[in-house]
């Protein structure tokens, strides 16, 4: 069976892991705070911190905003679930937005879901493919957008504005106008969970980058603070002879990401640009290449003038397909010994999104997509043979069904 998405744990991870394991210093410290430094200049966002899990960095940005019981936070139908659970937490309003053939938000859509209960953006660079984030920063600045807007804590006044919260889960590596994610948004949110192009096992990492008169030093500081219990001191420094006492500043959360972990990021980072990204292109070239002239299938676009992505998937769509033929299809790719996925169930067709009235008829752009999408195994250790194997299984299963 060809898997979907294995981690890649070569001799290098395990050595470095061991490395850590044998320090004595396994929880954060050192490896975690190279990490930080690693991805801020990887991206070129100010500061990065580094934390549990993508899910835990965008709940900190929207408490740390101030989003709560009657705001609005507006983010495509099409994404994982994480991405509007977040906002539940807060106790604020999910506004989900239809998306465009490229999977990614619709900039028309935003704006008119836009209101003045409007606090957020969550744009989500879905399958690594970075969202046209020059329209959704001319919303946001827009003068009759900003009247609307209406700041009710200090962070609120102080940027003036709706804050453009990246979901960028899938897009580490990816640019846009030639600037890696992490250096475009006002907060990008990145995952490090075991199916991502760099894994940690879990983990994440929140790039700050915003606007003067905000200070991304500072905050980088209050959160390294927030995210371990509101400790005036972290363990490493309360391990300095003597240095014992701490305070606790506020209510923190539990959400920081340990040496261990770290130490896996450090290796798969090193090698990111240079060696992963250049065998997932290639992969998802193999596919292009197979797959082209086939009538019913829709390529996906991995590349234009100003974007650039980083390959997280390769969500391929069977053009006309119903979303039963997409099931028949995927079930016989399986029996070939195939393992494929579908990206994502869109959440308004989940059970407690139903529950709370939000209706899938409202999105149709998202349901075309999802009913026709099949993503295929993109890993670093996939292999030419493993590939043809893929694609003959995908051409077999697609033409017995679309045939009948
Ligand atoms: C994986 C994923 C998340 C959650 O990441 P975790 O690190 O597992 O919390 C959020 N959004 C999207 C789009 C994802 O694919």
């Amino acid at each position: 069976m060809i898997p979907f998405s294995p981690p890649r744990i070569d001799q290098k991870i395990i050595d470095e892991v061991i490395d850590t394991l044998k320090s004595g210093w396994i929880t954060t410290g050192p490896k975690t705070k190279l990490f930080e430094k690693r991805l801020s200049e990887f991206n070129g966002a100010p500061y990065t911190l580094c934390i549990n899990s993508a899910t835990s960095g965008l709940e900190l940005m929207l408490r740390w905003y101030g989003v709560g019981a009657g705001d609005e936070v507006i983010l495509p139908a099409y994404t994982y679930s994480a991405t509007a659970n977040v906002v539940i937490h807060c106790g604020a309003k999910p506004v989900f937005v239809d998306v465009g053939d490229d999977f990614n938000i619709n900039p028309e859509q935003v704006r008119k879901a836009v209101n003045s209960r409007t606090k957020v953006i969550m744009p989500v660079d879905f399958g690594g493919y970075p969202c046209d984030y020059d329209a959704i920063f001319a919303i946001v600045n827009d003068g009759q957008v900003k009247n609307l807007f209406q700041a009710g804590t200090p962070e609120q006044k102080m940027l003036g504005r709706i804050l453009v919260l990246s979901d960028a889960a899938h897009s580490l590596g990816a640019t846009y106008r030639g600037k890696r994610t992490g250096s475009i948004a006002d907060c990008s949110v990145f995952s490090f969970h075991a199916v991502k192009n760099l894994t940690t096992a879990e983990g994440g990492a929140v790039s700050l980058n915003l606007p003067v008169p905000f200070n991304n030093e500072s905050l980088y500081k209050m959160f390294c603070v927030r995210i371990l219990h509101g400790q005036d001191k972290d363990a490493l420094a309360k391990t300095q002879r003597g240095n014992w006492r701490y305070d606790i500043v506020e209510a923190g959360y539990k959400m920081n990401m340990t040496d261990i972990l770290a130490s896996i990021g450090l290796v798969e980072l090193d090698r990111y640009a240079a060696d992963t990204l250049v065998k997932r292109k290639w992969i998802c070239e193999q596919y292009d290449a197979a797959f082209k002239d086939k009538p019913w299938a829709v390529l996906p676009v991995m590349d234009s003038a100003t974007t650039h992505s980083c390959r997280h998937l390769y969500p391929l769509r069977i053009r006309d397909a119903a979303e039963a033929q997409r099931d028949d299809i995927l079930q016989r790719i399986f029996n070939r010994d195939v393992s494929v996925n579908v990206h994502f169930i869109p959440i308004p067709m989940m059970s407690f999104y139903k529950s709370l009235g939000y209706d899938i008829g409202h999105y149709p752009n998202t349901y075309k997509l999802y009913a026709s999408e099949i993503s295929l195994p993109v890993f670093y250790d996939l292999t030419e043979a493993q590939i043809h194997t893929v694609t003959s299984a995908v051409i077999q299963s697609v033409e017995e069904v679309m045939a009948s």
